[in-house]
């Protein structure tokens, strides 16, 4: 059974939901982190950093 678990906003740190128009994607720069977005964030164009490689984009 795969448990599901709470996913965060890799920009604002609340919990997101696929549901609720958040969006994942691996970072750009080096595709070994998934990095979530809520659909506030989405919106603002808020900045996310990648902790593994400490990549910042838009
Ligand atoms: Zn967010
Ligand atoms: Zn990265």
């Amino acid at each position: 059974m795969s448990e599901i678990k709470p996913q965060l906003c890799t920009s604002c740190g609340k919990v997101v939901s696929p549901e609720k128009g958040a969006v994942r994607f691996p970072c750009p720069n080096c595709g070994k982190y998934t990095i979530w977005r809520c659909e506030r964030c989405r919106l603002f164009s808020n900045a996310f950093k990648c902790p593994l490689c400490n990549f910042e984009g838009p």
